[in-house]
């Protein structure tokens, strides 16, 4: 049964309905007209695939009905039957673009496969203007989506749409039958586009982002597909490319890669100026700065993995550490100055703020310490309280610990003594060997002094040839002890060039009511009596 709506026009009622039987039979719908007209006012109702009609008929010609058929649906396919082969009427018929001619009797087999014919070209008809109107939606698609262009083999523009020349600045006319270098940017080397020859002329798709250059001069960023197009025996025709303007992207992505770079240079200068370190919970170096090892003179790989005592200076007491390593294990920031020892053994000192560090989860995975060099600071504090001949604290130093020490020792009711010392008959030493020469005795008493000195304890040079050591914690007897070892150890010693000498000591404990002049009024009138009492000996 074939699928078709057939509209058969014949005024001979017994042929009409012969064929009409013989055709309900073999075709889904048939509509049987006697009268022309009629069929003419039901044509557009019914919407026939196929029209078989008879040339002859009183009311109408079948050609006048094919005329007023082709006004109302141009490409209805028409059979025309007749019993007349006049040259005429095929004359017509073709006019009337009349798909089939039947001479009269009708042969219904032939009529049929005509039928069939038909309908096959129909469906075809129908399949192609599906495509057709697929293509055309797809291209509305890729035309308000992208900039599409198309180029012969030799790369000369042949088609752009509105979009491209929209971004390129150029009009449809200034492109066409130009290069697509038209567009291209002077940033954009020569190697690239070669490498995008060979792809296509290889039959191969070419993907990529291109700098473009507009007609203005400034440039865009075009997402790039570029694809030949092939005949049936597989020759490039020509070339079609497909574009999507990309330059907002690849602007935030300069931005972006900009910002990144500002932050590495940032981060450089903060490593090359800034002396940090970090340790994990041991106090092993996990990073150290450029900065940092700039001033401890040692690479990277010699600082990481190492503990933090490799910095350490061995004359910074145990307790000055611990007290360090309290805080921050308290999580608490601990700031203050340290003395390192440099890689070649020299000594730096730093202002240090140490924090602990924390992971995202909260938990402390170490400490960071970010450092200040003050060595400079802290060389012109030692020289203001140096004594420079003999290295000793000076005057306004002692004085500065009697400030602290007194209070302290009456606060906490802990003993504080002092000894003060003169060299026996220096005035002579100086006379006989010259003023060098008795610098040289100052000097080499001056670490006779030192003897048993510990850390608490300062020896410093009151002035002229007398000296001053400030024992805290230490009793008169204590200080008794002390002074007299000094005594012998002067005693024994062989001074250079002037050989033997020495020294008359005085001691003194503070008092309740104690001023640092009564204290030290108290030493001297010791000293007094030593000397008055022959020298040589500790009074107090
Ligand atoms: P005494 O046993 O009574 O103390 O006798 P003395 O000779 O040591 O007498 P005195 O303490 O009065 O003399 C101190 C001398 O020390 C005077 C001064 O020339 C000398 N003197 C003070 N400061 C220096 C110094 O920096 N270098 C040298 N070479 N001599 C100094
Ligand atoms: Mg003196
Ligand atoms: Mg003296």
């Amino acid at each position: 049964m074939l699928n078709l709506k057939l509209m058969l026009v014949e005024d001979d009622d017994e042929l009409r309905e012969r064929l009409g039987k013989i055709l309900t039979r073999k075709i889904s719908a048939v509509f049987l007209f006697a009268n022309p007209m009629e069929a003419l006012e039901k044509f557009e109702e019914i919407n026939p695939d196929i029209v078989l009609t008879d040339v002859k008929m009183p009311q109408m010609s079948g050609l006048e009905l094919i005329g007023a058929i082709r006004q109302i649906k141009p490409e209805t396919p028409i059979i025309l039957a007749s019993a007349f082969s006049h040259s005429s009427y095929f004359q017509q018929a073709i006019r009337l673009k009349v798909e089939h001619f039947l001479i009269k009797p009708i042969d219904v087999d032939e009529l049929i496969s005509e039928f069939r014919r038909i309908m096959d070209n129909v469906n075809l008809d129908l399949k192609f203007t599906t495509q057709e109107k697929l293509v055309a939606q797809y291209k509305r698609i890729v035309d308000v989506s992208c900039l599409v262009s198309k180029a012969d083999i030799h790369g000369k523009i042949t088609y752009v749409n509105e979009k491209f020349s929209q971004l390129s600045g150029y009009s449809k006319k200034e492109l066409i039958g130009e290069p697509h270098n038209i567009v291209r940017h002077p940033d954009v080397p020569s190697l690239f586009f070669k490498n995008i020859w060979e792809t296509i002329l290889n039959k191969e798709i070419w993907q990529g982002i291109i700098k473009n250059r507009a007609k203005n001069g400034q440039s865009y960023y075009v997402e790039t597909t570029i694809a030949p197009v092939l005949d049936e025996r597989n020759n490039i025709i020509e070339f079609i490319s497909l574009r999507e303007d990309v330059t907002k992207l690849i602007g935030a992505i300069e931005d972006a890669q900009r910002l990144e770079k500002e932050k590495k240079d940032y981060l450089a200068l903060i490593d090359d100026n800034i002396i940090s370190s970090s340790t994990d919970l041991n106090g092993v170096i996990t990073s150290v700065s450029t900065a940092f090892c700039r001033m401890s003179q040692y690479a990277p790989q010699e600082l990481l993995g190492q503990s933090y005592h490799l910095l350490r200076d061995p004359q910074t007491s145990q307790k000055f550490y611990e007290s360090l390593w309290q805080t921050i294990t308290k999580n608490e920031k601990w700031n203050g100055e340290i003395k390192n020892v440099a890689k070649d053994k020299t000594s730096y000192w730093v202002f240090a703020s140490i924090t602990p560090i924390m992971n995202s989860e909260g938990i402390k995975i170490g400490y960071t310490a970010i450092e200040q060099n003050i060595t400079d600071k802290k060389i012109v504090e030692e020289l203001a309280i140096r004594d420079h001949l003999t290295g000793l604290v000076n005057r306004s130093r002692l004085d500065a610990i009697f400030e602290y020490e007194i209070p302290q020792s009456l606060r906490y009711k802990t003993p504080l003594s002092i000894i003060m010392i003169d060299i026996d008959y220096f005035k002579s030493v100086n006379d006989t060997y010259g003023h060098l020469v008795g610098d040289l005795v100052l000097q080499e008493l001056s670490a006779i002094l030192k003897i048993d000195k510990r850390e608490a304890d300062t020896v410093g040079r009151w002035g002229g040839e007398e000296f001053l050591i400030i024992l805290p914690q230490t009793d008169i007897n204590g200080a008794r002890t002390r002074a007299e070892k000094i005594r012998l150890a002067t005693q024994s010693h062989i001074f250079a060039s002037v050989g033997s000498q020495t020294v008359s000591l005085g001691i003194a404990q503070l008092e309740q009511n104690d001023t640092d002049a009564s204290f030290v009024g108290r030493a001297d009138s010791a000293l007094y009596k030593a000397k008055n009492m022959g020298r040589n000996r500790v009074m107090g």
